[in-house]
């Protein structure tokens, strides 16, 4: 089946299949990942190679440190702020439900202002040029693709000497990055990069230490950068999992060939979605998601049978997030280009049917 789910996403089915092979008796160690300490020389060194293959894929600068921690990317809500909103003050961009969410829970810790965007700005982001960032900000935080309404930033804001703060759970590693432009990026891991359960955070050295007074220590993202992500028990079996999506990236020509392979895979649905009237994408030309493309039916009546359809048909998880309604497609990294070809056809041949 071509599953198109927002996450948890497919994984390439390579590294399902080398993960499964591997699944009782790693590397010949009698055992398995998840049996192993966290401390032993086989799991540190799954850890390292784990890491040292992200710094490679996407190019991450030695001044940048790599955290993999757990709470998933909500957790990183509050650990954003409790870390860095050292001014008392933090600015944000709204574009969406995650962003929002992200503000809401920065707010307990101290003000939050809006530095673009809004409820105007479901469906587009804002111009790069009417970003107003308060220069006194502790870091400016913004959503590069909003998993939900599948609005996505087709340029990194400029933030001038405020850190740049980004929610990169639904669009780390689907294309190069300059890392440098960031002050801190997160993910949850279960999009591009693994099972759910790992967090990735990379963080500028310069941003660690000095969280805001009672930050429990578990929280603190030096206590990370100090114990190699040890400092208690780490989600060993997604670190795991995750390093082998990283081999296979690399293995697939790095993140300039996943993204080409993005890029096309977005644009023939795109494509698909302009050519009719039947079907409808409320997204802004330049805000289009490559990973999350949201649409409606013309006819909204007929959303319970295109899905039926579409499910039967071996396309899994069509239907949009609650909040929005209509269908949304989820692109990430593992669907293959042969899965969003098998999706046109059938909204083809539906719109034939029952257009
Ligand atoms: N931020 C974005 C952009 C997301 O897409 C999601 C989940 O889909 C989250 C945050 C929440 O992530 P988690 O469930 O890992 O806490």
């Amino acid at each position: 089946v071509y599953n198109f789910s927002s996450g948890p996403a497919t994984l390439p089915l390579t590294v399902l299949e080398k993960v499964q092979a591997e699944l009782v008796d790693w590397g010949g160690s009698g055992m398995s990942v998840m049996e192993m300490s966290h401390r032993g020389d086989d799991f540190v060194g799954i850890a390292e190679r784990a890491e040292a293959t992200l710094r490679r894929i996407l190019d991450v600068p030695d001044t940048y440190r790599v955290l993999f921690l757990q709470g998933g990317a909500t957790a990183q809500f509050a650990m954003v702020p409790m870390n860095l909103m050292r001014g008392g003050s933090a600015d944000f961009i709204d574009t969406g439900i995650w962003s929002q969410k992200a503000m809401t829970e920065a707010a307990r810790y101290g003000r939050v202002r809006l530095a673009a965007g809004g409820p105007d700005y479901a469906t587009r982001v804002p111009a790069a040029g009417s970003i107003e960032i308060d220069p006194a900000a502790s870091y400016l935080h913004y959503t590069p693709n909003e998993t939900i309404g599948g609005v996505e930033f087709p340029y990194i804001p400029d933030s001038g000497d405020v850190p740049l703060v980004a929610d990169m759970s639904s669009t780390l590693l689907s294309r190069p990055l300059d890392v440098s432009r960031f002050g801190l990026i997160y993910a949850g891991a279960q999009k591009n990069v693994g099972p759910s359960g790992l967090t990735l955070v990379i963080v500028h050295e310069d941003l660690l230490g000095d969280p805001l007074p009672g930050t429990p220590t578990v929280f603190d993202y030096r206590v990370y950068a100090e114990n190699a992500s040890m400092y208690n028990t780490p989600p060993t079996f997604a670190w795991y999992v995750a390093g082998e999506v990283f081999a296979w990236i690399e293995a697939e020509g790095g993140l300039p060939a996943i993204g080409e392979r993005n890029r096309r895979k977005a644009a023939k649905l795109y494509a698909a979605l302009d050519g009719t009237e039947f079907y409808r994408t409320a997204v802004a030309q330049d805000s289009r998601s490559w990973m999350n493309v949201t649409f409606t039916l013309a006819e909204t009546a007929l959303d319970t049978e295109f899905l039926r359809g579409a499910d039967a048909a071996g396309l899994k998880s069509l239907k949009g997030h609650r909040s929005v309604g209509g269908m949304r497609a989820s692109l990430y990294n593992a669907m293959p280009e042969a899965g969003v070809d098998a999706l046109v056809d059938y909204m083809k041949e539906f719109e034939r049917i029952r257009g």
